[in-house]
């Protein structure tokens, strides 16, 4: 257990030492010239500029590390760059976008185990093995992420507390150290290396190919059961109690309400259908009948939503939508939809983040233990309407604990809120949300490194516990001498 109480993995802290080789004499073909690029985060709430490179191979990886090192630079890595706040930004560094090592090497139907480079993302991955009959294991609520991020991250989905992080079914993966060295990771090789860089935040090395574990399935639709809860212990009642029963689990929470229907809003519980329940697979399993709709109502373009959205994204619109949501979900019903909707219901609408302006958004993910839960974060949405910042979009889940090296999961909940950003509450935004996070730090819970954007040194480090960082530090120590990995989430968590 860590100074946190959070369980940690044996760490074996001196082995494979004969991979600390170093990179000076490769021959660099690539230059800072005209690379020079201002990119965002996923909700445009944060910016930075970076000499920009996408390495289609390992050697311009290699490569990029030898440039860095000569012009005193560091390097940060970025897959889609779809986290919500710092991970994949490095002002005045190198930016390394993974997209474009984007193959599937290797892919088995009878055992359902794919190999693939990093820059794939769950879209491409999905597409490539449903049609066999299998499903990635654990995908985040977009399908546009790479794999190499959401292992950076080590991502959760809506069934966490079941099949755990995506981090937990990759077989194997294979590196790049900043020292140049290549290196194999799997749970019993090199294990510390396999549990840190999963979850590391792409500050210990680049994986370069990942080989993963897909789920088996025999339907392309999956059984959902939706149904209301009036408050947020219902809620949380609802998420505990449905999680052993159910495959999936996700709470809409109307994060507009007050008083009594603080936490009220909808619960979906899904199930895989079992072999023979679907009477034709082969249809439902076949990517035509996945494709998320391009039009609403058969004739509003999708592409055009977001500037349709976004006079309705301030205090008054969202306490409309989230009130005709709630009294729309008031029907409790059953019903089966593709794995696509059900899993990616945030791409139903692209570019739906640019509807909350040119600011952008800001969200604010907890993890609480069950025990603390339902008092901690009542308290946290009536501080936001005290502060007159109400969060327009609300989602819960049931979590269990991992054993990676920066877990941000635990027996209990989580609760991520979505906050506009404007120039004029921005100060106050940040002030709230650093409160938020000495009531989530006294209540036992935990933070997520792909979403909050506030976090500081010191949260971390009571977040995390001295023995994780100092073993986080440990092994940076060795897998990257020179610090050349490092991001501007790097210096605002670990640094200041
Ligand atoms: C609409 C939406 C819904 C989301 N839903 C969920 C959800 O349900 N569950 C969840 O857990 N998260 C969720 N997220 C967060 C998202 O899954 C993570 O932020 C994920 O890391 C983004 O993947 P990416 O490819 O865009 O990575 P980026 O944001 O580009 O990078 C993420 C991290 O991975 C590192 N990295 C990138 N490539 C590599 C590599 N090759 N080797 C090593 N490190 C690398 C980066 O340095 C960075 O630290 C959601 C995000 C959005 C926008």
């Amino acid at each position: 257990m860590d100074d946190a109480g959070h369980s940690a993995y044996s760490i074996n802290y001196f082995p494979a030492l004969e991979f600390l080789i170093e990179s000076e004499n490769i021959m660099s073909t690539i230059t800072l010239e005209n690379n020079f690029t201002k990119l965002e985060n996923f909700g445009h709430s944060m910016s930075a500029s970076s000499y920009l490179f996408c390495p289609p191979n390992e050697e311009q990886i290699k490569e990029a590390f030898t440039l860095a090192k000569k012009n005193d630079l560091t390097v940060t890595l970025r897959g889609t760059g779809l986290s919500y706040n710092d991970a994949a930004l490095n002002g005045g560094g190198i930016l390394l976008d993974m997209t474009s090592m984007n193959r599937i090497l290797e892919w088995n139907p009878e055992t359902g185990l794919v190999k693939a480079e990093p820059g794939v993302t769950l879209q491409q991955l999905w597409q490539h093995v449903l049609p066999d009959g299998w499903w990635p294991p654990v995908v985040s609520g977009t399908m546009m992420t790479t794999l190499g991020g959401c292992l950076g991250a080590n991502i959760h989905g809506k069934n966490n507390f079941k099949a755990g992080t995506l981090g937990e079914h990759v077989v194997e993966f294979t590196a790049i150290l900043p020292t140049g060295a290549q290196i194999t990771c799997a749970p019993k090789k090199n294990g510390d290396l396999f549990y840190a860089l999963i979850s590391g935040l792409g500050l210990l090395g680049v994986f370069t190919s990942i080989t993963i574990q897909m789920k088996k399935i025999y339907s392309g639709l999956i059984e959902v059961d939706a149904f209301p809860v009036h408050n947020l212990k219902e809620m949380l009642d609802a998420l505990e109690q449905g999680a052993p029963e159910n495959d999936y689990i996700v709470g809409w929470l109307d994060t507009t309400a007050r008083g009594k229907g603080v936490g009220r809003g909808q619960i979906h519980a899904a199930n895989y259908l079992p072999a023979g329940a679907d009477p034709n697979p082969g249809k439902t399993q076949r990517l035509d009948y996945q494709h998320l709709p391009a039009t609403l109502f058969l004739v509003i373009p999708k592409s055009i939503l977001h500037h349709l959205m976004r006079p309705f994204v301030n205090n008054l619109g969202a306490w409309a939508i989230n009130t005709a949501k709630y009294i729309a979900s008031l029907r409790k019903h059953t019903f089966r939809q593709s794995f696509a909707s059900f899993q990616f219901l945030l791409d139903y609408v692209p570019d739906w983040e640019l509807s909350y302006g040119r600011d952008g958004l800001i969200q604010y993910q907890s993890f609480l233990p069950k025990e603390t839960a339902l008092e901690t974060w009542t308290k946290m949405l009536n501080l936001s309407h005290q502060y007159g910042l109400p969060s327009y979009l609300g989602v819960t889940k049931r979590h269990r604990p991992d054993v990676f090296l920066i877990s941000h999961a635990l027996d209990g909940f989580s609760l991520a809120l979505d906050f506009k950003v404007t120039r004029r509450n921005r100060q106050k935004l940040s002030q709230m949300l650093q409160e938020f996070d000495q009531i989530v730090l006294e209540a036992g819970g935990r933070f997520y490194f792909a979403k909050n954007s506030e976090t500081t040194s010191e949260t971390t480090l009571r977040f995390l516990g001295k023995d994780t960082i100092k073993r986080f530090k440990t092994l940076k120590k060795r897998t990257d001498p020179n610090n050349l990995l490092e991001s501007d989430l790097y210096k605002r968590i670990f640094e200041k």
